[in-house]
């Protein structure tokens, strides 16, 4: 058995969720649109699931969710579908530096398509500079989107602050949530979100579904035409089987987040202050206390984070560098790049994502055996060599 502490990648699917999904393969495997009794039984339970995950995040009402395929699919909704609808009123939005791949790719696509796009910077532990937010915006802004956590570094951002920004200057407020959900509390009210992204996944729900929350009063442009369901915003039959896992994934997720995000709180620190006292020349990346409950963001100083990965495999820990979502690409991460790190220091990352099933075994191993790694590495290192020249 390898140690797993890559989740912010994959999630296991919960026990609970598969066995509360399974009736609705076969037993109860209708389409909700069929008006006979086994539609009946179809529509009982999406409507039921939308009720769950409307409680999970406080939303005013069970039509602000609406079922995607996934935090993709709702990001491209929100987005897309929010400045076509509204692009007479202006042709301007602002996102975050480190927002996800998804988010800077349909950015991309909208400056190709006549939009506008304006980048917020983010200060050395990846908290967005609200002065700067406010600096950015324009009288034909439409759209502000920024995560509430981040999936790298795992800074949360401060969310209330940034829809109050909005609000003041009555623009839409979009963020990205995956990587906070099921970590700490969101209230959409509260925080005054209009319209938020959300994976299954992330709260140990199936993968490939997920939520975009629509507040009452904003309108999107579908993206995905066709039959018409989820009010005429996301056509396709929807996934029973997925929408009764995610829903059953959010009320276990709200049940124990305060426990459970209590304990890995506890496990990260532990991990942090081992790391940082055993290691010379290793640094947390992102905020010591801003950050996720499961997330520790570590770098090294003349050690490639690949190289590290690759020996930690060979302990059996599977650890990653840096986002799953863009490791096809040899660049360093944007989002090390943008909390100003130098293309080396942001190299020598090592991402630690904790969850459900990691142990305090699972983290003395790693604080055991990662000082002989970097030890080793350093000493293949050109580079530490020519320091100890300098030194
Ligand atoms: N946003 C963030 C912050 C993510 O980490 C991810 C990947 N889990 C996504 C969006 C995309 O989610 P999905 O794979 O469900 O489309």
């Amino acid at each position: 058995m390898t140690i797993y502490l890559d989740y912010q990648a994959s999630k296991p699917v919960d026990g609970e969720v598969f066995e509360a999904m399974k009736p609705y393969f076969q037993e109860k495997f209708a389409n909700s649109s069929s008006l006979h009794s086994d539609g009946d039984i179809a529509t009982k339970a999406l409507a039921d699931s939308r009720k769950k995950i409307a409680k999970f995040i406080n939303a005013e009402k069970d039509n602000e969710i609406i079922f995607t395929s996934g935090a993709t699919e709702s990001n491209n909704l929100a987005i897309i579908g929010y400045v076509m609808r509204n692009k007479k009123k202006g042709k301007h939005i602002i996102i975050s530096e480190i927002e996800h791949i998804s988010i800077h790719n349909i950015a991309k696509y909208l400056e190709r398509n006549g939009f506008e796009v304006s980048k917020v910077p983010v200060d050395f532990y990846g908290i967005v500079r609200l002065d700067k937010l406010k600096e950015k915006i324009r009288d034909d802004t439409i759209l502000i989107s920024i995560q509430y956590a981040n999936n790298e570094i795992g800074t949360i951002q401060p969310i209330a602050e940034i829809a109050k920004i909005a609000k003041e200057h009555n623009i839409t407020f979009h963020t990205d949530a995956v990587a906070a959900e099921g970590q700490i509390s969101i209230d959409v009210v509260k925080d005054g979100i209009d319209l938020m992204s959300l994976s299954s996944n992330d709260i140990y729900g199936p993968r490939g579904l997920g939520v975009l929350y629509m507040r009452k009063g904003i309108y999107v442009n579908p993206i995905v035409i066709g039959g018409g369901q989820e009010r005429g915003l996301r056509s396709g039959t929807e996934d029973i089987p997925s929408i009764v896992g995610m829903a059953k994934a959010a009320e276990i997720a709200q049940k124990n987040m305060e426990s459970e995000s209590k304990r890995l709180i506890e496990l990260r620190d532990i991990l942090i202050k081992g790391i940082l006292e055993r290691i010379p020349k290793s640094h947390l990346n992102g905020h010591p206390k801003k950050r996720l409950p499961n997330n520790a963001h570590f770098r090294f100083d003349y050690v490639e984070g690949e190289s590290l990965l690759l020996s930690l495999k060979d302990e059996g820990i599977s650890i990653a560098s840096g986002s799953a979502c863009t490791s096809k690409t040899l660049e360093p991460s944007h989002t090390l790049i943008a909390t100003g790190l130098t293309h080396e220091e942001a190299h020598g990352s090592l991402e630690v994502t904790m969850g459900k099933w990691t142990k305090r075994e699972d983290i003395d191993k790693l604080i055991e055996v990662l000082p002989n790694i970097v030890e080793r590495l350093r000493k293949l290192s050109p580079l530490a060599e020519k320091e100890k020249e300098v030194d």
